[in-house]
């Protein structure tokens, strides 16, 4: 056994297998979390994002340059008005030391969840099957990226996000299918691949290896700054980057050198499509159809991609409602054009654009200090969950996945009339 066990949040239940997916009382109402034998962080000289090892899942840690970075921006935070905003930052921006390469945080994510199938390989026959992620563009470049590592992965896209799967490298151990609809309709495909191939499901938010993996950028803002931020700004989609950042607020509470004080969250979805925002200020017990009318157009319209899923982990035990009921703090929507200036403006003062949602939570943080949501006397952090498309672009030859079959979301494996399920043996 490893540096943890798992906890679930609604019953108190304990388990050491390191792969429960579920607690086995509550069974899938509560997202399980780590609970970390280390009660106080040290950072190691481990790689990238493996320096935060002492509380993320794993034994193992993959060659990597990727790792959240955290600056201070001090002209931007000038022009807001701000006395003391921190910024996180993951993806390619390499004045700011920031190195990953598939230019956003769902990589450390992907670096987490590999390490954790590298741990399990020794003990078990199953783990070279290949892994199934489900993305709504980003996190299957993440994990495309990192394939040259040896696990095969079979991603599992929206036909929409096929632009969005790209690779600096071979992207050999790659295979790709589209779906003709949105982000969930992916995610039931690849859940339904996964069970006719026998092959792992990579879990999204809820896998802890994802979520700790997610919450290294609050670990890395908080440990810069030498205490737990009065607001922490990130862009929700499944809500899973928040959850995370409440699971890690939580732990540096324990470590008793970050101070006592939860974060207020202020979370940021992408206007038209915002269920996480409709069904918080309705107090919903769950996302509801009234909180998304019209989905499928919404969803089509909207301009941050990875922020439109229609099955976030709102209701969940340790979920989105809960974390928010326990930090405090609002759900932000702005507009497309109002991540479009928020963008401008940071490629102004930072040599550096950002993906769709990133702005999105800045243009959050600007219009919340003009509506007074948000007081700029705080102390803040900003999550910038992506960017630096640009200079990856003039850094590497990107090579795009083609994909092997695009299929409509109720895809019949039994069938299987495109012959999908070969790849549950491409392994090796
Ligand atoms: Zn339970």
């Amino acid at each position: 056994m490893g540096n943890y066990v798992l906890k679930c949040p609604a019953c108190g239940q304990v388990t050491e297998d390191p792969h429960a997916a579920m607690c086995p009382v509550c069974r899938e109402k509560s997202l399980l979390q780590t609970v970390y034998e280390k009660k106080q962080i040290d950072v190691t000289e481990d790689p990238g994002v493996f320096m935060f090892r002492d509380w993320l899942p794993v034994r193992s840690q993959i060659p990597t340059r990727a790792c959240p970075v955290v600056f201070r921006s001090e002209n931007f935070a000038k022009e807001l008005g701000l006395k003391d905003v921190l910024f996180g930052f993951t993806g390619y921006y390499p004045e700011r030391n920031a190195f990953a390469v598939s230019g956003t945080f769902e990589e450390l994510s992907a670096l987490t969840v590999l390490a954790g199938l590298q741990d399990a390989r020794g003990s078990s026959s199953s783990v070279m099957k290949p892994l199934v992620v489900a993305s709504a563009g980003n996190a299957g470049r993440a994990f495309a990226e990192l394939s040259e590592l040896g696990l095969p992965v079979v991603i599992i896209v929206p036909e929409t996000a096929l632009p969005a799967v790209r690779v600096t490298n071979s992207g050999k151990n790659v295979r790709l299918i589209t779906v003709k609809g949105d982000y969930a309709d992916a995610a039931a495909v690849a859940e339904r691949f996964s069970s006719a191939a026998g092959a792992v499901p990579e879990g999204g938010g809820r896998n802890v290896a994802h979520r700790d993996g997610a919450g290294t950028v609050f670990l890395r803002g908080t440990l810069t700054a030498g205490r737990i931020p009065d607001i922490y700004i990130q862009a929700a989609g499944s809500g899973a980057g928040c959850i995370a950042a409440r699971e890690a607020a939580l732990r540096l509470i324990g470590d008793g050198r970050f101070g006592d004080r939860l974060p207020e969250i202020h979370a940021v979805q992408n206007e038209p499509f915002t269920p996480l925002k409709s069904a918080w200020e309705n107090d919903h017990e769950t996302v509801l159809p009234e909180d998304m009318n019209d989905a499928e157009n919404m969803i089509r319209m909207t301009y941050a991609q990875a922020l439109t899923d229609r099955l976030p982990f709102y209701a969940q035990s340790g979920g989105f409602r809960d974390s928010l009921r326990e930090c405090g703090g609002k759900v932000h929507s702005v507009t497309e054009k109002e991540a479009k200036i928020a963008m401008s403006l940071w490629q102004f003062y930072e040599n550096c654009d950002l993906d769709p949602a990133a702005a999105a939570a800045l243009a959050a943080l600007i219009k919340g200090i003009e509506d007074g949501s948000i007081d700029p006397e705080k102390k803040i952090f900003l999550n910038l969950t992506g960017g630096g498309y640009d200079p990856i672009k003039e850094d590497f030859s990107l090579r795009y996945i083609r994909p092997e079959a695009s299929v409509l979301p109720d895809y019949d494996f039994n069938d299987d009339p495109e012959g999908l399920l070969k790849w549950k043996n491409t392994a090796g």
